[in-house]
């Protein structure tokens, strides 16, 4: 398969600092990549760059063959290539549908407010948005706590809510930062369960920061292994793993 994401000599320097140091890799279309390497080793960064957070010092990003490096997210939004993002503060009162309602981008999301004036269409594209998202309540099974406000939601059921948003889209590529930290694990399976669902039923391509190797063993194939800003392996985990320098800078020797 072809890659949908190519990384081609990506450089980020913050100063005299380099935290990504001329990475190259892709990402196959319909694969659940990997990106593992101790802190600070620029994984975040690299993350920042693809998903338009942070232009690059140098390099190339390739999606879907077009380079897009120095996009804002909501271009990147608009294409299909997103991050999860954390429920804002603001949205913390508004329930988890409408949280998923109030979705931007190219979508019938997009302007709720400005479209409230155009009149009749509205209700008819509100309509559509609100169908979409109890179709992303039903997917993730998440219906009992539609009606919540999100700031009550536990840490996991947020994190399902975030990938929930991505389905407001049609998402082709989602980028996902430790989803893991700080879940209880009958979540973190629920929310593996729907990464796959969404990888198998949706056609969904992941990219994922991950420092829990039992979800990164379950989920993950390849591996990409980066340190000190520099991709230093990629191959499956049990490869890795199996490889002594990648052990010695990672795994602790
Ligand atoms: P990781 O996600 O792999 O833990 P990061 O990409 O967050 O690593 O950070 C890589 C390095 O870049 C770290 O040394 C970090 O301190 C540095 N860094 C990240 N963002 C900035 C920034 N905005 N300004 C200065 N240094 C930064
Ligand atoms: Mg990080």
């Amino acid at each position: 398969m072809a890659p949908i994401l190519e990384i081609r000599d990506v450089s980020r320097r913050f100063g005299g600092f380099t935290a990504v140091d001329r990475c190259s890799l892709s990402v196959e279309a319909g694969s659940i990549t990997g990106l593992i390497g101790p802190n600070g080793a620029g994984k975040s960064t690299l993350f920042n760059m693809v998903a338009g957070n942070l232009p690059p010092s140098s390099g190339t990003i390739l999606f879907e063959g077009r380079e897009i490096q120095g996009l804002r997210p909501h271009e990147l939004f608009g294409r299909g290539l997103l991050r999860t993002f954390q429920i804002a503060h603001e949205f913390s009162r508004l329930s988890v549908l409408e949280n998923l309602m109030m979705v931007p981008g190219g979508q019938p999301g997009e302007n709720l407010v400005d479209a409230w004036f155009r009149g009749r269409k509205v209700r008819e594209f509100e309509a559509k948005v609100r169908e979409r998202a109890e179709d992303v309540i039903d997917f993730l099974k998440i219906g009992h706590v539609a009606r919540e406000p999100a700031g009550n939601l536990s840490g996991g059921q947020k994190k399902l809510v975030e990938l929930g948003r991505t389905m407001m889209v049609d998402a082709k590529i989602v980028l996902l930062d430790e989803i893991a930290a700080g879940v209880n694990r009958t979540l973190l399976n629920d929310i593996a369960a729907n990464i796959e669902r969404l990888n198998a039923e949706r056609g969904y391509t992941f990219f994922v920061i991950e420092h829990d190797m039992d979800l990164i063993g379950r989920l993950c194939d390849p591996v990409v292994v980066m340190a000190a800003g520099e991709v230093m392996r990629t191959g499956s985990l049990a490869e890795i793993q199996a490889d002594a320098a990648v052990v010695e800078a990672y795994f602790g020797g």
